[in-house]
């Protein structure tokens, strides 16, 4: 089963024989589609000029990039606890090597993903590893590779115990992020993709509707991401790239994030 992958935002779609006519994702006026017009590829041709790459964040938290980069670059993220492991986000390559070394990081129970343009090749890693995958039903519609495994939650869910995976919105209906307890040395990590991104400044986050064609999001929704992540105790914030995490104080970094992001909507400047 190749699986055709959308060459701009790296998402799966069925094996079909031939490519679907358009990428709906990147259709979206979130995403866009390249010059070249809608791309495809397959699993077997990115392997040949790509690899995975698997290095550890901090103790239980490995990163999952691909490189050289491909389409929108992100890196998921694997948390391993003593009651299961959580692959956070998704990459559209998985490589023999990859699935080697995710099997003796243990493997993966279950996927979680913060929004739909990290999806990737999020239903083959399931395949390959007998994971469930966990899916807001806000955005259902935008499930392109349809599975057994894909299991939709509403507000929250638990994928191992002592996980929590929260539907916060904002960037997607259903944008969600994985609050992780013992991470940072047991303050607390926050794993959030772009649902919350952690922008070039690393003490700060901010927030979108589209991030290629900067879209803002309005003063509500942004107040309303930042109460929904008050419940929870975390000190580290994980964006979705390399490199892009908040080391610490991360709570106060969305706290005074959205304050200013909603200063500057209301025309308050420094
Ligand atoms: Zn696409």
């Amino acid at each position: 089963m190749p699986g055709w992958i959308c060459r701009t935002c790296g998402v799966q779609y069925p094996d079909t024989g031939q490519p679907p006519g358009a990428c709906a994702i990147c259709l979206d006026e979130r995403q866009y589609v390249g010059w070249g017009g809608q791309q495809w590829t397959t699993m077997t041709e990115l392997g040949q000029d790509r690899q995975v790459v698997i290095r550890e964040e901090e103790p239980g938290l490995s990163g999952v990039g691909v490189e050289p980069a491909f389409a929108i670059g992100q890196r998921a993220l694997l948390v391993c606890t003593p009651h299961g492991n959580v692959l956070w986000d998704c990459v559209s390559l998985l490589d023999d090597a990859a699935r080697a070394q995710l099997a003796g990081l243990g493997g993966i129970d279950a996927i979680c993903l913060s929004h739909p343009h990290f999806y990737g090749a999020s239903v083959e890693f399931a395949d390959a590893f007998g994971a469930r995958i966990l899916i807001p039903r806000a955005d259902e519609q935008w499930i392109q590779r349809p599975s057994p495994r894909i299991e939709l939650f509403d507000d929250e869910a638990e994928p191992v115990p002592g996980l929590t995976l929260a539907r916060i919105g904002g960037h997607f209906d259903g944008a969600a992020v994985l609050h992780w307890p013992a991470g940072s040395g047991g303050r607390g990590a926050l794993l959030t993709g772009d649902t919350i991104t952690v922008v070039a400044d690393r003490d700060w986050v901010s927030f979108m509707w589209s991030y290629p064609n900067l879209i803002p999001l309005d003063e509500a929704t942004v107040l309303d991401i930042a109460r929904r992540v008050e419940r929870f105790a975390f000190d580290r914030v994980y964006g979705g790239w390399w490199g892009r995490i908040v080391v610490s104080d991360g709570a106060a970094a969305v706290r005074r994030s959205a304050d200013r992001y909603v200063a500057r909507l209301n025309g308050e400047r420094p």
